[in-house]
């Protein structure tokens, strides 16, 4: 990597649908943030205007961890938040654009990374990285090397059917935004555990407050917790017996409910073919940097 070979740090961004973030970023993972803007979501040339803003004179390279599934061979990006530049090229285009190497990681693949080399799984090598955010998303390391796929779309554990096949709970069928209904990142993430909720016939309340309440003795969060969790679990415990990783690493907000993933490590250890004595969930330690740090991780030589 660049940023080891030189020991120097290199400039990178993590880009979201609302805001941009710049920071410099050392070999050892140190982070100093040097700007932020809005991201100007519908108009590619004010797109790359606000990077060139935050780039360093005279650098020759720079890192990004962005929203969006980027394709391995092709180059091309999907990503429905920011559509001016979906459907891109969009290393090639911001390439052209502003004179410099681009570095292009996906963010959910950057928090993996940071998660494999940084973070709560440096001392493992077959690392899955979950995030619980408002759907679902994840990352595979091996070895220290992320997994991209054929397509770019490894790790993304949400597009696929959901069951509560231990409660028996007839889910609601929302549509995802992938076009399918009924996936599990339609209902394994905060907003998934408020449709369960709500679909029980009680007053929508938020994931925040229904995971309160379920700590706080309320049978109806409980029920609606244990539903959630019948659904989460069985889906994570069929890639846990597929990929067989040494560790997961939780992130997003969900995470931060430290009851919400002990029992969602009970869940899936009901499920596992060759169950452990050790945990096999550990909330992620790399925090809102994440995207910065698997940026600065995805630079090659
Ligand atoms: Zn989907």
């Amino acid at each position: 990597m660049i940023i080891q070979e030189h020991d120097h740090a290199a400039r990178c961004f993590d880009i979201g649908g609302s805001k941009i973030v710049a920071a410099d970023v050392t070999a050892a993972g140190a982070i100093t943030v040097v700007g932020r803007t809005a991201t100007p979501a519908d108009n590619f040339n004010e797109f790359c205007n606000a990077i060139r803003a935050l780039c360093p004179a005279g650098s020759d390279a720079i890192s990004i961890s962005i929203a969006g599934n980027i394709h391995p061979q092709s180059g091309v990006i999907q990503c429905a938040n920011i559509p001016c530049i979906h459907g891109r090229r969009l290393a090639t285009d911001l390439q052209q654009a502003l004179a410099r190497r681009i570095y292009l990681i996906n963010d959910a693949k950057a928090f993996a990374l940071a998660e494999a080399r940084f973070g709560v799984a440096q001392d493992h090598n077959i690392v899955l990285a979950i995030i619980l955010g408002t759907g679902v998303g994840g990352g595979i390391v091996i070895n220290k090397n992320v997994l991209t796929g054929t397509d770019g779309t490894a790790g993304e554990w949400g597009h696929g059917p959901a069951t509560a096949a231990r409660t028996g709970f007839m889910l609601p069928d929302p549509v995802c935004n992938c076009g399918q209904r009924s996936c599990v990142d339609a209902l394994g993430g905060a907003r998934g555990l408020e449709r369960i909720y709500k679909h029980m016939g009680a007053a929508p309340i938020d994931s925040v407050e229904i995971i309160t309440a379920w700590q706080a003795g309320d049978p109806g969060a409980a029920r609606a917790v244990d539903i959630w969790l019948d659904v989460v679990g069985g889906a994570l415990a069929n890639i846990v017996n597929f990929l067989a990783p040494s560790i997961v690493a939780v992130g997003g907000g969900l995470a931060n409910s430290k009851p919400l993933i002990q029992a969602l490590e009970r869940e899936v250890d009901d499920r596992r073919l060759c169950r452990q004595s050790t945990p096999l969930l550990y909330a992620a330690v790399s925090g809102p940097e994440q995207g910065l740090l698997g940026a600065a991780l995805n630079i090659q030589v």
